[in-house]
């Protein structure tokens, strides 16, 4: 692998736990990577090499549809592309408005301080829809899985998601 910025030999390394690579391109600013190969050049230049990344999006996308505090905007999207719907698509099939989608995707502040969050039908039905994307234990499963996380009391808080690839294993998994 050489650099494309200046041509230097690059030497690459596989991020760790201590040491993840936050996922930047997954849009998603609390999701971090282990195992990945990083390079990194003395101009500055950094290069990733994320295998399977579909695979991947498919764990994160479990992990988002399973956690219990509503959706992020940042999440909503990413859940939205993974399901590979336009917004203007989405926001129909929600019942909303393209602009009030855009609003909660781009984390907009309301004039009461609070940001634009999608209501809990709509949240869970981004879970659904996202879910039947992936196509992965039945929809009934994940039905019951949502009726029980509304049940437990929402932190509220921003966790990080941590995702890990060993070097022998072919597949991505959470490495909480
Ligand atoms: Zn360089």
């Amino acid at each position: 692998m050489r650099c494309p910025g200046c041509d230097r030999g690059l030497k690459g390394q596989k991020t760790t736990l201590e040491q993840p690579y936050q996922y930047v391109e997954s849009g998603l600013a609390h999701v971090f990577l282990v195992g990945v190969t990083l390079y990194t050049c003395q101009c500055g230049e950094e290069l990733v090499e994320i295998p399977k990344v579909e695979q991947l999006d498919g764990v994160i996308a479990k992990a988002l549809i399973q956690k219990i505090d509503p959706l992020s905007g940042a999440e909503v999207r990413f859940l939205r592309k993974y399901a590979e719907l336009p917004a203007k698509d989405f926001a129909k099939i929600l019942g909303i408005s393209p602009e009030h989608l855009s609003r909660v995707e781009n984390k907009k502040v309301q004039r009461t301080g609070a940001t634009y969050v999608l209501g809990a039908a709509a949240d869970k039905l981004t879970r659904v829809i996202a879910h039947k994307a992936s196509q992965g234990e039945s929809i009934k499963e994940v039905l019951l899985m949502l009726a029980k996380t509304s049940e437990k009391k929402a932190s509220r808080k921003t966790v990080r998601l941590l995702f890990e690839k060993r070097p022998r294993s072919s597949q991505w998994k959470s490495a909480e």
